[in-house]
């Protein structure tokens, strides 16, 4: 249904999605640290990373419980990271923002909530040990998969998206073996798959936009920076914006795939 059309609807659901996007931001992030330590993520209550104390149900309230017990665990008093502060809110924005964006209460409304809770957790995973976690790239995947049925216009969709996959993962492929074939550092194979799983999602021209705004960022902060954060966010603009961005231009494109179909009675 349409996000605008009943206000009281409009209002409860941005308010909800802000509070589902803190509450997941501490999942999330918790889970992106465990990954990395290679505990099972799946396993146990939150605990104090000083400390160890296991946290109670009051601890663990986004935003007002860092306000509340000052940024400082109840148990011990140690400090708790700004980050967690930082990145609840940011989700919390980051889900208004999707909400609004896409107009629509659907699943692919969800679809995209739960890719950029998903981004959050990759993102942190490369700021903080270097990697593009595979985990992650088949979560968003997946999420990718399952919401399939229920895209508009799916077999167009999905047309454009493995088209957008193979052009630019591909490309990146090329590029990287034409780089370790001349003894020089290839692109990182893990980020190139997440590049393809991203561009299922975009299609091809958000996908170049996405791409091309990624490339010029990282150019532009000296090549060194997690690239993944950067990605993401781009690819989260791109799918926020890009509808109107290029809509006319993606309905022309559509329709040529869907010559090309008929012509080959797909
Ligand atoms: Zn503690």
């Amino acid at each position: 249904m349409p996000l605008f059309e009943i206000t009281y609807i409009a209002v409860f659901t941005i308010v909800l999605a802000f509070i589902f996007g803190t509450v997941l931001a501490s999942f999330i992030t918790c889970t992106a640290g465990r990954v990395l330590a290679g505990e099972d993520w799946t396993r146990g209550f939150s605990h104090c990373d000083t400390c160890g104390h296991q946290l109670g149900t009051a601890d663990l309230f986004p935003v007002i419980s860092y306000i509340a017990l000052g940024g400082k665990c109840r148990y011990c008093g140690s400090k708790v990271p700004i980050r967690c502060l930082i990145s609840e809110v940011l989700l919390g924005v980051v889900f208004v923002a999707v909400v609004i964006a896409h107009g629509y209460i659907d699943v692919v409304m969800v679809r995209n909530l739960l890719l950029a809770m998903l981004m959050m957790g990759i993102s942190f995973c490369d700021i903080d040990g270097k990697v593009v976690h595979e985990g992650f790239t088949t979560a968003i995947l997946a999420v990718w998969i399952g919401a399939l049925p229920f895209v508009p216009e799916m077999k167009m969709y999905t047309a454009d998206g493995v088209i957008a996959c193979v052009l630019f993962a591909g490309g990146m492929m090329m590029y990287s073996y034409a780089r370790t074939s001349a003894k020089k550092k290839g692109i990182d194979s893990k980020l190139i798959k997440l590049v393809a799983v991203y561009m299922l999602y975009t299609g091809l021209w958000e996908g170049a936009a996405a791409l091309a705004l990624t490339l010029i960022i990282w150019l532009a902060t000296g090549r060194k920076k997690p690239v993944v954060p950067i990605l993401s966010i781009c690819i989260i603009i791109s799918l926020c914006v890009g509808e109107r961005l290029f809509g006319t231009s993606v309905s022309a494109y559509v329709g040529t795939i869907a010559g090309y179909l008929k012509t080959f009675s797909i």
